[in-house]
């Protein structure tokens, strides 16, 4: 005979184990362990500390793990992960719109540390070519464009993958290899990396002006130089078909500023013209900056003439 206590004890572990899927509603069939809809796990007993302990870890330790993994992968065969993710591989790195989450994080508390520590160097790094009324006003532009940036940085990392996919698209025209949402792929998984690196880096550089300068100035050729690297590895470029398609990347590039600087160009002629653009802040400004470097210019001819005058003077002196 088994004792009443330990009936309902062992009764009270046990769940009510329902027919259908608890994640997603699917039918279940009794012996069904997973569901085959979403992969969910059935449960069949209440949840102990282990399952806790098991689930923190599948969370937090395997992300970590995968995190790394990835990490050091996208160094070593980036094509592992990148072709990987196409294939459906999920399990072994980190999937792309998560590498992608870990990067914008990480830019976001870059931004953060600027934006309380680090706003007044970063103005006056901008800024140390001009002196007078010119820096206070490039300082007003240079601490809005700045602002403007840092807050909108994931709007920005967002929105350059599309277009380097479609530019990357283009270049690629006559690899077959890859469709232009793989393309999307390569650059979610490969400008994240590059990103995430060039600003764990930037941290390291920002507490001196000029190393953080120089950095600014070659940041640029390091990301060109590892997406370079990753379209190498993916297509099998041989070092003549690298060159030929980061030129033709540039000028692709080139086209499509140069466009954009047209478009804006006529918008803002447009603008203008219907007076729309006189009440925006930035118009005000820039005014404000052409003002202030006429009166820069004036003051330093005006200098430069009195200084001749006064050489002349002093010649005429001499040789009476
Ligand atoms: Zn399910």
């Amino acid at each position: 005979m088994i004792p009443m206590g330990k009936v309902s004890k062992r009764k009270q572990e046990l769940l009510e184990v329902s027919n259908t899927c608890i994640n997603c509603e699917q039918p279940l069939a009794l012996d069904q362990r997973f569901c085959s809809n979403c992969g969910g796990k059935r449960m069949y007993n209440r949840i102990t500390w282990r399952n806790l302990f098991e689930d923190f870890v599948d969370r937090f330790l395997n992300i970590e793990n995968a995190f790394l993994k990835t990490f050091f992968a996208l160094f070593k065969k980036p094509e592992d992960v990148i072709d990987g993710y196409m294939r459906g591989m999920r399990k072994k790195y980190l999937p792309a719109f998560s590498y992608f989450a870990v990067a914008l994080t990480v830019a976001g508390i870059y931004a953060f540390i600027i934006k309380h520590w680090f706003m007044d160097d970063m103005i006056q790094a901008q800024t140390s070519f001009y002196s007078g009324d010119a820096a206070e006003i490039q300082k007003s532009f240079a601490s809005k464009w700045l602002t403007t940036v840092m807050e909108n940085q994931s709007v920005i990392y967002f929105a350059i993958i599309p277009v380097l996919a479609l530019l990357s698209k283009v270049v690629f025209w006559n690899y077959k290899k890859y469709n232009l949402v793989e393309h999307f792929v390569i650059y979610l998984y490969g400008y994240s990396h590059i990103a995430l690196i060039t600003t764990v880096l930037g941290l390291l550089f920002i507490w001196n002006q000029t190393a953080s300068q120089l950095y600014g100035m070659i940041t640029p050729f390091i990301t060109i130089a590892y997406m370079g690297y990753v379209l190498k590895r993916l297509f099998k470029l041989d070092s003549g078909n690298l060159v030929l398609k980061t030129g033709l990347f540039f000028l692709l590039s080139f086209v499509l500023l140069l466009l954009f600087f047209v478009i804006t160009a006529v918008t803002g002629y447009f603008m203008a013209k219907t007076g729309a653009l006189n009440d925006t802040e930035f118009y005000k400004l820039i005014q404000k900056q052409a003002e202030a470097q006429k009166a820069a210019k004036a003051l330093r001819d005006s200098i430069n003439g009195d200084t001749l005058k006064h050489t002349v003077e002093l010649i005429k002196d001499s040789i009476q």
